[in-house]
């Protein structure tokens, strides 16, 4: 797999992922994804993206300013 942008080479890496919601930043540490090695784009796998999604929605509701968390695998 390749970079959709420019073709690169994507190399597995451990990421930052920061959401901007209206009044708050979510910061998730450590979240496992597929880097541009030329362009830094990332790519995120479905579970990966899911496991995010579900994260922020639980976080948001309690959410002050900045929430920090570490990413947590979660099987279904
Ligand atoms: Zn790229």
């Amino acid at each position: 797999m390749n970079c959709y942008m420019c073709k690169g080479n994507l190399k597995i890496k451990k990421v930052n992922y920061v959401v901007d919601l209206d009044n708050t930043i979510i910061i998730i540490k450590g979240v496992p994804a597929k880097v541009c090695e030329q362009c830094g784009e990332q790519y995120f796998d479905d579970t990966t993206a899911e496991n995010i999604e579900k994260m922020v929605n639980e976080l948001r509701k309690f959410s002050t300013e900045i929430t920090v968390v570490n990413y947590k695998k979660k099987t279904a």
